[in-house]
């Protein structure tokens, strides 16, 4: 028998199909076909079901009884209480398990042995009585399959993405969702941009799309450039050290002072940014709050005075003469001094 043939007999005859065919010298046909691909068989439990995805269906005199199937391995972890996410992740957390066992369970028995298993894994989560209840109520309020709802959409004008921070953002969406404005949380900080660094690092000259930092070789010349580029930086300081228009070059002609190269300590990576227009307007920040006195101009994009409390006030953009960041105040209380600083940024 083909497979063709096969799969066709089996679509219309499931029940017959396994009556019929031996089902383990099935298997071993199909596993023959292709030693890339492996068919394994599910053998019913005592009560005669089997799981499907995350359904255990059972036969019952003709018809399924289905309810929600967990591997023996689930460790019922999800997103913790106490995890620093939106409050709407974490009712949509619930509002998710409770409406899967509504639409997975077949009968009341089986639903109200899901519900009660629900609540008390997400209360061992931390979840509140509350929060459980919340999510379970707006189950009501998800649209229906043909994507209809009782309440009309609400219109927005624009939206905007921020970062979360809790006990701040859920007010600020209010205020500003009430204004017209949408309002989507990104997380910061996380563990995996913390730990995970899959690629090795480029090597500084191989870096591109910086915001870059040359200081004068000169012991004596405290001149500085600041300069933003989308090629590599060692294609970049080659222009910047051979074009008799750069500034640099200017600088190393009229002075005498020595002609860098990439590989001088006296020239660094400040950040990285793809994003051309973000990185225009980082270079300006920068250049406006550390007044480089090589620049010609104040950069590509020009930063209104209306910033500069912000900017110069809180010490982030300021960089020593090693083009390192300064520390705040309040950095420096909790960083070692010796700390290279630009490792929280360059990357
Ligand atoms: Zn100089």
């Amino acid at each position: 028998m083909g497979m063709n043939t096969l799969r066709r007999y089996y679509h219309r005859h499931p029940s017959v199909c396994c009556q019929q065919i031996i089902i383990h010298e099935l298997k071993d046909h199909v596993n023959s076909i292709d030693p890339n691909i492996e068919f394994t068989i599910e053998e019913p439990g005592e009560d005669g079901g089997v799981p499907f995805l995350d359904t255990y269906c059972v036969i019952n005199d003709g018809s399924i009884d289905t309810r929600v199937y967990r591997k023996p391995t689930h460790t019922d972890l999800y997103l913790n209480w106490d995890s620093h996410h939106p409050l709407s992740a974490k009712i949509s957390v619930v509002n998710t398990l409770f409406y899967r066992a509504e639409i997975v369970c077949s009968n009341q028995l089986a639903l109200s042995q899901e519900h009660a298993h629900l609540r008390e894994v997400l209360t061992i989560n931390g979840y509140p009585p509350w929060a459980i209840q919340k999510g379970i109520n707006l189950i009501r309020r998800r649209p229906s399959r043909q994507g209809n709802t009782d309440k009309p959409k609400k219109e927005f004008n624009g939206y905007i993405v921020v970062p979360y921070v809790h006990g701040f953002s859920e007010k600020y969406k209010r205020i500003l969702e009430n204004a017209g404005v949408r309002v989507y949380f990104k997380g910061v900080n996380t563990l995996k941009s913390q730990l995970v660094s899959p690629k090795d690092k480029d090597p500084k000259e191989k870096k591109a799309n910086c915001i870059y930092g040359i200081s004068c070789g000169e012991v004596a010349c405290s001149a500085k450039y600041i300069g933003e580029s989308g090629r590599t930086l060692e294609e970049r300081i080659k222009d910047h050290t051979s074009q008799a228009s750069s500034a640099l070059h200017q600088h190393m002609t009229v002075t005498g002072h020595p002609i860098p190269t990439v590989m001088d300590d006296n020239i660094q990576v400040i950040t990285t940014e793809s994003n051309i227009a973000k990185r225009r307007i980082i270079e300006a920040m920068y250049i406006k709050v550390n007044d480089p006195s090589m620049n010609r101009n104040v950069g590509k994009s020009e930063i209104p005075d209306i910033y500069d409390n912000v900017l110069k006030t809180k010490g982030g953009l300021q960089l020593n003469d090693s083009f390192r960041h300064i520390p705040s105040r309040k950095n420096r209380r909790h960083c070692d001094s010796s700390m290279d600083l630009t490792a929280v940024s360059d990357n």
